[in-house]
Formats: structure tokens, sequence, C-alpha cells
């Protein structure tokens, strides 16, 4: 129970809230109880459930800072299962707050300690960076599912991650493992990405999703309605996708 994925990628906008957001609402919808933590002070998750970030009064920056416990932040959503602790721009002094804390890495696994048995999953989007609030997400996570885009710069940007998740593991988290990468917006008819998805299927043939999610229109217009796109516009091939991805993250979890 409470298994924790970290949802990162220090790239900025390679489909991490999508990610995060679609994937819980799959989940929910199949009868998972799920918990989602909006760790980016974009607050990109907060919206696209529909929460208005001006109304947040408890948002993740307040477990950080150690001002609430997780159980006071989380709110229930419209959408069947799924629970969220919010994000407002608060969030964006924690990591310049923490830096002299003392146990500042583990603030979030502290946190979540307490509720994580009340959830089959917990998701953690994470802003672009290797920062300090990412770090709390990787401290406390579980696994960590990392949506990549097939361009020139991913395998760069992977091997910077996977040296900090070593990095991670080392000094405070030996057991994190990867849950599985996600090519992103992905346009098979383009050299460049199968290309780059060959690359990656050499290095990590184990942790590919053999979903991928194409680029689709319906998933960047459903932020907008303030809702998942299972909900916006299920028959589309972006919410397909998501419901596969549900499927096999289902199976793979079953597997253990
Ligand atoms: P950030 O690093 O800023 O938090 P991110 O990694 O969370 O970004 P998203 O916000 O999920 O990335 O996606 C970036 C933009 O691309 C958004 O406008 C989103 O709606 C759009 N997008 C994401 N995935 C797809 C897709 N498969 N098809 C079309 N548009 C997409
Ligand atoms: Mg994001």
């Amino acid at each position: 129970m409470g298994k924790t994925i970290a949802v990162v990628n220090q790239k900025g906008g390679v489909g991490k809230t999508t990610s995060a957001v679609n994937l819980a609402a799959y989940l929910g919808s199949k009868g998972k109880k799920i918990l989602l933590i909006d760790l980016d002070p974009q607050g990109n998750t907060t919206s696209s459930y529909g929460i208005n970030k001006k109304e947040v009064t408890l948002s993740g920056y307040d477990l950080l800072i150690g001002k609430c416990s997780a159980d006071s932040a989380i709110k229930e959503t419209r959408f069947k299962n799924v629970g969220i602790i919010p994000s407002n721009m608060n969030l964006a002094g924690a990591e310049v707050e923490l830096v002299n804390e003392e146990n500042r890495v583990s603030r979030l696994r502290t946190a979540l300690a307490k509720i994580k048995e009340n959830y089959e999953f917990i998701f953690i989007d994470c802003p672009p960076s290797l920062g300090l609030i990412t770090v709390n997400a990787l401290v406390a996570a579980d696994t960590v599912l990392i949506p990549l885009q097939c361009e020139y710069f991913a395998l760069e940007g992977l091997s910077q991650l996977m040296s900090s998740l070593r990095q991670v593991k080392r000094l405070y988290n030996p057991n994190i493992d990867i849950e599985g990468i996600l090519l992103t917006m992905y346009d098979g008819r383009l050299n460049l990405t199968g290309q780059v998805a060959s690359e990656i299927k050499k290095y990590f043939s184990r942790q590919l999703y053999s979903t991928v999610i194409p680029r689709a229109v319906r998933l960047s217009e459903s932020p907008s309605y303030g809702m998942p796109v299972l909900y916006y516009d299920p028959k589309s091939k972006g919410a397909m996708a998501y419901g596969n991805l549900a499927d096999e993250f289902i199976k793979k979890n079953k597997r253990g």
C-alpha cells in the first residue's frame, strides 16, 4: 500500500504534469485510491484538476516547512478516487527557506509517512529542476516515473537524472527504483524520434513502457477545462493512450 511515485525529469515541458494528472485519473477510475501531490510552484497539476491556485490555503509548501500535516492539506477532487495536495506560488520559497534547515531532504518523506497506508498509489509531480524540492520527492519516493520527449538532448538529460538518482540512492534512499520511462509527445514519423527511442530501449529495455503517448491536442486542451482528459474527451487518442498506460502500470505492479 501507498507506493509513492515521483514523476520527474529536470527538463521542462516534457509531459510530467500531463502524465501525473492523467495516469492518476485513470487509476482512480479503475478503482485505485490515489493521492496526487503537486510539488511544482507553477501549480499546473492543481489547475488541471480544476482547483483555483489563488484559493489554496494549505499546499506542498506547508508540508515541506512542517507547518501542517499531510492529512490536513489533502483536498478531495471532483474525480473518482483522486485526492490532491495542491500547490501555489508559496512553494517557490521553499527551496530557499529550507536550505539551512535540519532534515531538509526528508521533510516530505516524514510528512507522508502518516498517510501512506491510506492510498494505493501516491504520485508526486515534480518541478523541472533537480533542486531541493525534487530531492524531497526522490527521498520520499519508492520509484520514479520518467516522462521523456524523443528529442536530441533527451539522452543527455536522462543520464544527468540517473546520476542524481544514484546519489539520492547512495545517501538517503537505498531502495529507490525506476518505475518506468514513458515516451511522450511521440511522433513515429520523425526519424529522430525513432533514433532516440531505440537508443533508450538499448539501455532501458526493462524500464521502457511499451505504451507511448502521441502528440494529441485534447491532452493540451483538457487542463484549461480543469479536468483530466478521461473526463474531457475519453475517446480521444490522447485519452486512450493514458488509459493503456494505466493498464500497463497496473499489470507491472501486480507482477511486483
Ligand atoms: P514543466 O517542466 O514546466 O512542469 P511538464 O514536464 O510538466 O512541464 P507538461 O506541462 O505536462 O510538461 O506539458 C508541457 C506542455 O505540453 C503543456 O502545454 C501540455 O499541455 C502539452 N502536452 C503534454 N503532453 C502532450 C501530448 N502528448 N500532446 C500534446 N500536448 C502535450
Ligand atoms: Mg509540470
